[in-house]
């Protein structure tokens, strides 16, 4: 027995870190195309977060294709524990921030700090292990609910599973399931919606509580009612953390309480601000926000006659 259990123990912190490791992968195929180039200086150092997560770009050049500029001179900051949040049309480059965060694809010029470090200068390990996303759309895994919200804390108890359910709206309706929290999901299991896979991919996160956080149209695919409900959670909890998070938003009224909203456009970081400062300007974010109202009051209008008629 003794010979036997400690191959076993082993071989179970093996399969922890492989799990770990498929969670790193179920975010590193999210964000796909990743360039195999990118490659760990031998020197590389453990990130170290000791500032509060303050993401820094300098200047910052990037495109897939180097003729093709994605980012052109991109500077900003992201200050350590603030609600941050990147808005401009489709296209823009939102995503590929996130990309070069994690050094999925190295910059052409300039460089991005995390607490005063380069990317380039630290594991990328460390790096990836530090930020927590929740994708535009998020893969389940073939498996129960709770296992798919246990990839973000293998070694999680039930309650906290439970607690991060409930802290992302989702405990109430997993409990109405056959099989609660037992329920198979993914392909061989139920087939769940798409604001319910990324309320799952929100208890992942939350029980994964890594440094850095954001959210990529996270809450898009949820009715009005729900999304601010989640939002409202989500917000408290990195406020009660004290967590630098990222929003990245279509819909403005998603993001408008941030701390500073950086709106992008052609690859330049055409405008940053609150919301306040950016309505005074009457620039792109004005405009986009006004546009923005207009629809949501003609959808309230077309809802009321529908209702009259
Ligand atoms: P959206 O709001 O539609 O999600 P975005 O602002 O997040 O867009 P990105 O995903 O950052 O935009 O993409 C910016 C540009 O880079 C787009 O033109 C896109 O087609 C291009 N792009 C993205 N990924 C790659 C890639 N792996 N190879 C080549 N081009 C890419």
């Amino acid at each position: 027995v003794f010979q036997l259990s400690v191959p076993l123990n082993f071989l179970g912190s093996v399969y922890r870190e492989l799990r770990q490791s498929l969670l790193d992968m179920e975010t590193l195929f999210n964000l796909q195309k990743v360039n195999v180039n990118v490659k760990e200086k031998p020197d590389a150092k453990i990130l170290n977060l000791s500032h509060g997560g303050e993401i820094r770009f300098e200047n910052v050049t990037f495109g897939y294709h180097p003729d093709r500029p994605i980012l052109k001179n991109a500077s900003f900051t992201i200050p350590a524990g603030a609600k941050f949040a990147v808005v401009g049309p489709s296209g823009c480059g939102k995503s590929t921030i996130l990309r070069l965060l994690f050094r999925f694809y190295d910059v052409q010029e300039g460089r991005i700090l995390i607490d005063g470090q380069d990317v380039r200068d630290v594991t990328l390990e460390s790096l990836r292990k530090s930020i927590g996303v929740v994708p535009q759309d998020t893969p389940l895994f073939n498996d129960t609910i709770e296992h798919n919200i246990r990839y973000g804390k293998i070694d999680a108890s039930n309650e906290e599973v439970q607690r991060a359910a409930e802290r992302a709206h989702v405990h109430e309706l997993i409990q109405r399931l056959p099989e609660g929290y037992k329920t198979a999901v993914g392909e061989r299991g139920m087939m769940i919606s798409g604001g319910e896979k990324q309320r799952l991919a929100v208890s992942r996160l939350i029980l994964k509580d890594p440094p850095l956080l954001f959210f990529d149209e996270a809450t898009s695919a949820l009715d009005t009612y729900t999304e601010q409900a989640l939002l409202q959670n989500i917000k408290s909890i990195i406020k009660e953390k004290a967590r630098t998070s990222v929003f990245i938003a279509h819909r403005l009224r998603t993001i408008y309480d941030s701390d500073q909203i950086l709106v992008l456009k052609d690859g330049h970081v055409v405008e940053k601000g609150t919301h306040a400062e950016l309505l005074e300007q009457k620039g792109v974010y004005a405009d986009l926000w006004h546009a923005q109202e207009l629809s949501l009051a003609q959808d309230a209008d077309l809802e009321r006659n529908l209702e009259v008629g």
